[in-house]
């Protein structure tokens, strides 16, 4: 799409909108005591994904920038849908992400209280009204976009029998959906948010933090500027979709006895082409089976892609090239790829590691004779750490490196040509053995012990390098390959059902690939390349000792992209 173009784009001198906005207040004396406040609301209702990292960076960023803070808010006021699970999650990504709330974690439930005392003062000036319509009757009273809504017959109910009624749908005398509490603002306003906004529902459900203290919840429109003012927010962030919810946002803040006036300032969300990122597709695809958790390697999720070896440093650099604007758009998916590559080749320790192994004989090498080879550990590292590689008679190679009847342009192992095997030494390849249906068990092979360390004395030149592991002295490990869990660069455009566009071989795994024994080093967490075959890491939840088990992270390029481009090319 426009990679090229994102990659540009960026000049980290010039300002954002925030910052500008930010800088301004600053400048003019508009924030109370110099201190930027922030806060990241996230609603305990799902893991995190990777566009609320964007959100993270925004929030967290500016504080750090600004020498302020950043609360972290959880908004748990669907007390049917929050889970105590979600919240350590949020907790362990954002600070995966490199982030710190300090001391100041709050949940939108600490509000319960004060937000009640301000219902209540709303009904005693007359501001609010407990409203006895049905849902349906509701709605055919909003209006509609173009048509104004009208009065609800309740509207003109006496303050008495308002806060009576309050009281009662406090106590649970009345069952849910039989009133609601909202606030007499305008009927008639083009923005349906300020025709009398719901203030409380009646809902016997039991919160993870309050417990069946109440059975009356506030609604978001409320809750949220409310908490903002309450915690001295300053900037109040958020995307796109809440614009027209900021006049309902002003109303709120300018309640009489609400103390701090903070603002709301909308950025585009981002989103990225073949992956959905909405809580509620994700929680379906961990329902239906479709993924092993909230934290499978596929899934978009911060869990899911720090499991699949995602570094934080990557994704805030994608995040930094993404830019922060106000105009909504589709950010390429090779560009998140391009960021993690780019950070993964200055960090990952390279090990050889084949995933499709075929045997080679080297049978002028001694039998029984092990020697060592020594490998950096990353070469775009000065200073690289250095190990030792084990070189027997028998190897493995990839099958791909060899072909009986070489191809055109084919520079690997085939009969007669010659090789170099990485750091040790060049083979010819002379023969093969194959069993009865054909396929190819060994290749017969003789190398030149002049060759050592992969240069010779006649300085002989050979186009292919292989990479290889000993078959007496490598391990077997289990590799796991990914790939986009949607075939379609927007899930669901055609059918309607995003579901209809999985990725049947979004896992493919690799039961026996032969590695260098230096792998039994890597620790979780780690960051490898396994020569050739792209980023990998340790899985974190299903390698034991016995049985190593490896996630691959992203190939080495971008063959996806490329052949997209022929293909739009043709
Ligand atoms: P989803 O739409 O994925 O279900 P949400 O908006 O309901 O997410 P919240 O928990 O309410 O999730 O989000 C916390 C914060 O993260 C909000 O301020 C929200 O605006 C922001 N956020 C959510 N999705 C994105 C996104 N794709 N890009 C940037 N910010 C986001
Ligand atoms: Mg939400």
């Amino acid at each position: 799409m426009e990679e090229r173009d994102d990659l540009e784009v960026k000049e980290k001198t010039s300002l954002n909108f925030l910052e500008r906005i930010i800088e301004d207040d600053l400048a003019n004396g508009r924030v109370p005591n110099n201190e930027i406040i922030t806060r990241f609301p996230p609603e305990p209702n799902g893991y995190l994904h990777i566009g609320h990292i964007k959100s993270i960076c925004i929030n967290f960023g500016l504080a750090d920038k600004y020498g302020g803070r950043c609360n972290l808010r959880l908004d748990d006021t669907n007390p049917e849908k929050e889970e105590q699970e979600y919240i350590n999650a949020i907790k362990e990504d954002i600070q995966w992400l490199g982030f710190d709330w300090g001391i100041h974690e709050y949940y939108a439930s600490d509000y319960y209280q004060n937000l009640y005392e301000i219902a209540v003062r709303l009904i005693e000036e007359g501001k609010a009204f407990v409203d006895s319509l049905s849902a349906e009757e509701m709605k055919e009273y909003r209006g509609t976009l173009t048509e104004a809504g009208r009065n609800s017959p309740y509207r003109e109910r006496s303050i008495e029998e308002n806060l009576r009624l309050f009281e009662e749908m406090r106590q649970g005398k009345h069952p849910e959906g039989s009133h609601i509490l909202r606030a007499k603002i305008d009927m008639s306003s083009p923005n349906i948010n300020m025709r009398d906004p719901a203030l409380y529902r009646i809902k016997f459900a039991h919160h993870m933090r309050t417990g069946d203290r109440w059975c009356i919840y506030p609604m978001y429109d409320f809750t949220h500027p409310i908490s903002d003012a309450l915690e001295g927010i300053t900037h109040s962030i958020c995307t796109l979709e809440f614009e027209d919810h900021r006049p309902a946002y002003d109303w709120a803040t300018a309640i009489d006895g609400v103390e701090h006036t903070p603002h709301q300032y909308e950025f585009a969300r981002l989103n990225i082409n073949y992956l959905v990122m909405s809580k509620r597709r994700l929680l379906n695809l961990v329902k239906l089976g479709i993924v092993t958790g909230w934290d499978d390697p596929r899934m978009p999720t911060i869990s899911g892609i720090r499991r699949r070896g995602y570094s934080p440093e990557a994704m805030k650099d994608f995040i930094g090239r993404v830019g922060v604007a106000k105009v909504e758009g589709v950010v390429d998916y090779s560009l998140m790829e391009f960021c993690v590559r780019e950070d993964l080749n200055k960090r990952a320790k390279r090990l050889m590691v084949v995933l499709d192994p075929l045997k080679i004989v080297i049978d002028n090498y001694p039998e029984g004779k092990v020697e060592y080879f020594e490998a950096v550990a990353n070469p775009e590292e000065e200073n690289s750490p250095t190990h030792q590689i084990p070189f027997t008679r028998e190897l493995y190679i990839e099958r791909e490196d060899f072909m009986e009847i070489p191809a055109k342009k084919y520079h690997r192992l085939y009969p007669g040509n010659e090789i170099r095997l990485k750091y040790a030494y060049y083979i010819t390849a002379n023969s093969v053995v194959k069993d009865e249906a054909g396929n190819i068990l060994e290749v017969h092979c003789t190398y030149d012990p002049l060759s050592k360390g992969g240069t010779t004395p006649d300085e002989r030149k050979v186009k292919g390098t292989s990479h290889w592991v000993s078959a007496s002295e490598g391990v077997s490990i289990e590799a796991r390959l990914y790939d986009k869990l949607f075939l379609s660069e927007n899930p669901g455009k055609a059918t309607g059902n995003y579901l209809d566009d999985l990725n049947p071989d979004s896992l493919v795994i690799v039961p026996d690939a032969k590695a260098e024994p230096e792998i039994l080093k890597a620790r979780r967490g780690d960051y490898l390349q396994f020569i050739r075959n792209g980023y990998f890491t340790l899985e974190s939840k299903e390698s034991t000792e016995g049985h190593p088990v490896f996630n691959r992270t992203v190939t080495l390029k971008d063959s996806w992209a490329k052949l997209k481009l022929k293909m739009e090319q043709e």
